[in-house]
């Protein structure tokens, strides 16, 4: 179980969650080399502790927790675990 960034965050990305995750398990980071390459964010599923305070502050309700996320963004589950496979 985990919280996963849907489609919404794409060309958002204004960090409003990294600043809310008590465990820093949201990248990539606005000073991250790679952070250009991206156009969302993604939690770590294997950190994340599911504490829900990401979810709340996101501006574009792009935060979700796994179990609800809805049918068309169900490929972002394994979009967020794939960044952290590299
Ligand atoms: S649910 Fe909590 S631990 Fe998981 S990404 Fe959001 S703020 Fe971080
Ligand atoms: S708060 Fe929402 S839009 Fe902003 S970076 Fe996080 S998931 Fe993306």
């Amino acid at each position: 179980m985990t919280y996963v960034i849907c489609e919404p965050c794409i060309d958002v990305k204004d960090q409003s969650c990294v600043e809310a995750c008590p465990v820093d398990c949201i990248h990539p980071y606005e000073n991250d080399p790679d952070f250009a390459d991206h156009r969302q964010l993604y939690i770590d599923p294997d950190v994340c502790i599911e504490c829900g305070a990401c979810e709340p502050v996101c501006p574009v309700s792009a935060i979700r927790q796994d179990s609800d996320v809805p049918v068309e963004w169900r490929r972002f589950i394994q979009i967020n675990a794939d960044y952290f496979k590299r």
